[in-house]
């Protein structure tokens, strides 16, 4: 049995890309009947978990800057970005009660630095705008007709959902405890829908740290470093793990990183731990006499390295952390501004904070609906993209579910009826007073 009346709209998985297409479709079309199902028993419950650490909402770069975060897909992700670029993403917030303000380093945050304000004035003007919603609904994929199969997962109990259009908003596939696990993907391929396979993104990697190390420093942030791997560079800080590397710096470079690894089984970045220091400067520090000072203490009162990033150089470059290395302060000085960190191995998919791969673009069409099935559309983390954090993937998973939203209540507009007039014919007929149909 299906339901008696089909659903104009049919939104699968209640994250913020699934919910922004809700909001779009409402609004460009309030009269359609438009429903979002999930399968966990609360909405958006990763949007609530990057609320943990503050909602980085957006980013404050021009759109140029922006896009060119998305890398190879950034092209693809043009127009919808365009349409909601970071600045009208922070004006939809301050609608929603949530001013918001820009950090040290650009990134948006709402002011009160969680989401559940946030999310619950949007659930409210949700359902202001008529929009349905259905817990603990998991989607099995299509039956031989086409409709719709959902699973109750507390019950058990199985239904079928005719829709005339389906937005699925299934999210990636990593902290699967929030709800998004992947599981979709043999569901669009036998679909004719393919996907590229899961990769973490915003990943930690693994490093073979001595116990030493590991128990002094494990959980200390390294700040104001450079670190390079290839042509990719940046300046930010990172967390020591008790399995090896993570935090915003490392996170930022996971795909060069994984690349590597990909490529020849380790990935080896360098750290420069003075990166306000060129080697000629630290060079002539460091070759002032030592007198009777330990090495430790040299280094500390020479070029002020201490603490985790005297301990990195000692863990790292074990050579260089002695006394002899005193007599060649350039290869020293060299050392501490590239400092070799060799990876072994990305953390799991499932810790990752975003993944790279899913619906593979050469799947959809331009407003998202995909080719094997024009009447359903795939937005948001499920899409192949990936970008570092920032406030970029909650950006574009909006942008996209907003695209797809507008695409599809423009795509349920009912076929005009052929009156064989022309367009002037038509425009002059409108203007014309009643009485005067009325009497033809
Ligand atoms: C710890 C953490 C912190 C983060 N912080 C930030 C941040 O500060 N800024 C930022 O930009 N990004 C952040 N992110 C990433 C961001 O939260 C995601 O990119 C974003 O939530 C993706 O939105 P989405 O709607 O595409 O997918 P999701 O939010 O994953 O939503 C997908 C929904 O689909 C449902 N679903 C899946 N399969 C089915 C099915 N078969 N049937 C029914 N429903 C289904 C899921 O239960 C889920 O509710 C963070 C992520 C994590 C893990």
């Amino acid at each position: 049995m299906t339901n008696a009346k089909p659903l104009d709209l049919a939104i699968i998985g209640g994250g913020p890309a699934g919910l922004m297409a809700a909001e779009a479709a409402l609004a460009a079309r309030p009269e359609l009947t438009v429903c979002v199902f999930e399968a966990k028993p609360s909405l958006a419950r990763k949007f609530l978990m990057a609320g943990k650490s503050g909602l980085n909402l957006t980013h404050v770069e021009q759109t140029k800057a922006f896009l060119s975060r998305f890398g190879r897909a950034s092209n693809k992700l043009k127009s919808q970005i365009e349409a909601f670029p970071p600045y009208e993403l922070r004006r939809w917030a301050d609608d929603l009660g949530a001013e918001t303000f820009v950090g040290s380093s650009g990134r948006i945050f709402p002011a009160v630095m969680k989401a559940s304000p946030l999310l619950r004035n949007w659930l409210r003007r949700l359902q202001r705008q008529g929009a349905d919603v259905r817990l603990n609904q998991k989607w099995l994929g299509w039956d031989e007709k086409g409709h719709l199969k959902f699973r109750d997962v507390k019950t058990g109990y199985e239904q079928l959902i005719d829709a005339d259009a389906t937005i699925l908003a299934l999210g990636g596939a990593s902290w699967p405890k929030l709800g998004s696990v992947g599981d979709w993907v043999p569901l669009l391929e036998e679909a004719g829908i393919p996907c590229a396979p899961w990769k973490p993104a915003n990943c930690g990697f693994d490093t073979d740290w001595t116990a030493f190390f590991k128990e002094k420093f494990g959980g200390e942030p390294v700040k104001n470093v450079r670190l390079s791997i290839g042509e990719e560079a940046l300046r930010g800080e990172f967390v020591v793990s008790d399995k090896g590397v993570e935090g915003s710096a490392i996170y930022t470079l996971s795909a060069p990183i994984r690349d590597a690894l990909e490529e020849n089984g380790t990935a080896t970045v360098l750290l420069d731990l003075m990166p306000d220091r060129t080697a000629a400067q630290l060079a002539n520090r460091l070759s002032v006499p030592r007198g009777k000072r330990s090495f430790a203490t040299h280094m500390r009162k020479s070029v002020r390295l201490e603490g985790v990033k005297a301990a990195l150089l000692r863990e790292l470059a074990p050579e260089m952390a002695q006394a002899a290395a005193l007599e060649d302060p350039q290869a020293l000085a060299q050392t501490i501004k590239a400092l070799p960190l060799t990876l072994s191995g990305a953390r799991p998919l499932e810790e990752a904070i975003s993944v790279a791969g899913g619906v593979r673009w050469s799947a959809l069409s331009f407003d998202l609906s995909t080719r094997e099935r024009p009447d359903v559309y795939c937005v948001g983390e499920m899409v192949d993209w990936e970008a570092p954090t920032g406030g970029y993937l909650l950006t574009a998973s909006m942008a996209q579910g907003r695209w797809a939203g507008n695409a599809a209540a423009e795509a349920l507009m009912p076929a005009e009826v052929d009156d064989g007039l022309s367009d002037e014919e038509r425009d002059f007929a409108q203007d014309l007073p009643s009485f005067t149909q009325e009497s033809d």
